[in-house]
């Protein structure tokens, strides 16, 4: 193992978003390309955004997705517990570090307190109050009251939150491996809550803890953390860990498929496709959702396409395992700007992924989508049906719209093409093409196949006359594979009966128009 080791680090506030899922791979794909360290961290400090049910969630989105954690919550490792409410009588300490070194102070501004000098605020035109160096020595702080007074109230049991005390006219300088160095004014940055009035950290002091004690080596989260990193560039100065700070790097923003703007959970149901790995079951319906995996994707397909949103290998390759993308990745090859979320593309890797695969392999994806709908075939017989299907289908789930014919009745019929193929005068040399089917007795494709040429030559007619006919029978579509192949699996039995039904069907048809 290298010193590299990164973290992904989501809050357990809903279902894992796919952006989410991507700032895990790029994680993993780092790590794993140094034979460095790949840690998961449930970041649960923050009690009121708690959803139950998040953390299995994101833990199974990464097992579904392939992408090993080598320490965490569910598997433990060395710099545990991994679960920030768990961690949390350390953080306080480190808090009360940032006031006795000057770098914090306690505000005893009540919520109604806030509220009021932002309405203030507004009344004189400023919109956008910050509690920072320019306003704190209008608020109710230890910097504003006598230590008399600061020691009254604390011994009191004031209520009190610990915040950071950004240093006045100072450029602060982020160093990103993506963006190169950003700066910011410190007297635009605003005194961060650290510790909050329930004893409980911030995201911002917690995650600077974790990732100083976890020895974390790279940060790499998405875009929208940047502006907080000028905060997190200070504390590390404030605890005197400069010297060990993780190196940054922001992945760019997942844009809608079309328009504007970024793709957002609400996305998802308005354009009809995921945005999520798994399906979730909400409290509502407007809540509950399915993902990737329910929509009928291969994961391996998602985990390609994904790596594609921000990120290129600088060739043509396309194609790659997870094994391959943890050998091609590389950080200066993911962009600075926005990446579109191409759902075509995501549907153009599904199906390559499909295709590569045998029939035998295809069994266990598709299985449940043939159970779904009450039949419980062979794996033999369902490998044979995927090997026939899988040039025709994008997903696992159309496997059933292409091949259900295999398995029930047909319900419709092409009735255009019935008129257009189905010629009455024809009517007793398909009666003999029944008869030349009945007496196959090996009923394999290859025998169907010389058999249905040696009625069509016995009774001169052409392909353009009778495959229509055999495959409108069958499956009552033009579309699908092999019609020698579909015959064989149906079987003689099967094949026999749709022949029947189909004449009579074709007879009724033409009588009427
Ligand atoms: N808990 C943060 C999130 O939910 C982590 C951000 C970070 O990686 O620092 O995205």
């Amino acid at each position: 193992m290298s010193n590299i080791r990164v973290r992904f680090a989501p809050s357990p506030t809903g279902p894992l978003h796919i952006g989410g899922v991507r700032t895990a791979l790029y994680n993993y794909l780092f790590a794993k390309k140094h034979n460095g360290t790949f840690i998961l961290r449930i970041e649960d400090t923050d009690q009121t955004r708690y959803v139950p049910g998040a953390e299995d969630y994101i833990i199974e989105s990464l097992k579904w997705a392939g992408l090993t954690i080598d320490e965490g919550p569910n598997i433990g490792g060395d710099y545990g517990p991994y679960r920030q409410s768990e961690r949390k009588a350390m953080y306080g300490e480190f808090a009360q570090k940032l006031v006795n070194s000057g770098w914090g102070y306690y505000a005893f501004d009540t919520p109604e307190d806030l509220d009021a000098k932002r309405e203030a605020e507004k009344e004189k035109g400023n919109h956008s109050f910050k509690y920072g160096s320019k306003t704190r020595g209008e608020m109710k702080n230890s910097l504003t009251l006598s230590e008399k007074d600061v020691q009254e109230l604390l011994d009191k049991e004031t209520p009190y939150t610990i915040r950071l005390k950004i240093p006045e006219n100072e450029t602060v300088l982020v160093n990103d491996i993506i963006r190169g160095e950003v700066s910011f004014q410190s007297n635009e940055l605003d005194d961060k809550v650290m510790l909050k009035a329930d004893g409980m950290p911030t995201y911002h002091l917690a995650n600077i803890i974790d990732d100083y004690s976890m020895k974390i080596s790279h940060v790499i989260r998405g875009e929208e953390w940047l502006p907080s990193t000028a905060h997190h560039v200070l504390l590390y100065r404030a605890f005197g860990w400069e010297a060990v700070m993780p190196k940054f790097a922001h992945l760019p923003l997942i844009l809608k498929p079309t328009g504007k703007g970024k793709l957002s959970k609400r996305d998802g149901a308005k354009l009809g496709i995921p945005v999520f790995p798994l399906g979730w079951e909400g409290a509502t319906s407007e809540d509950s959702f399915k993902g990737f995996r329910e929509y009928g994707f291969d994961s391996a397909a998602m985990i390609n396409f994904l790596a594609f949103v921000g990120w290129n290998p600088g060739t043509e390759q396309e194609i790659f395992s997870l094994d391959e993308l943890c050998d091609a990745f590389s950080i200066d090859h993911v962009g600075k700007s926005g990446a579109r979320f191409d759902y075509d593309k995501a549907k153009w890797f599904n199906q390559h992924y499909i295709m590569a695969k045998s029939g035998v392999e295809l069994v266990k994806n598709v299985r449940p989508i043939f159970e779904e709908k009450g039949h419980h075939p062979s794996d033999d017989f369902l490998a044979k049906v995927c090997d026939l299907l899988k040039e025709r289908v994008v997903s696992f789930n159309d496997f059933w719209d292409a091949g259900y014919y295999l398995f029930e009745d047909v319900q419709s019929y092409e009735e255009k093409m019935i008129r257009k193929k189905w010629k009455l005068e024809n009517q007793t040399k398909f009666d003999a093409l029944y008869e030349f089917i009945e007496n196959i007795t090996d009923f394999t494709s290859e025998n169907i196949e010389v058999t249905v040429k040696k009625f069509m030559e016995e009774n001169e007619l052409g392909f353009g006359q009778v495959l229509p006919i055999l495959r409108l029978a069958m499956s009552g579509t033009m579309k699908g594979p092999g019609i020698f192949e579909v015959m064989e699996l149906l079987g003689k039995e099967k094949v026999l009966e749709r022949l029947k039904t189909g004449y009579a069907y074709f007879n009724e048809l033409k009588a009427r128009s």
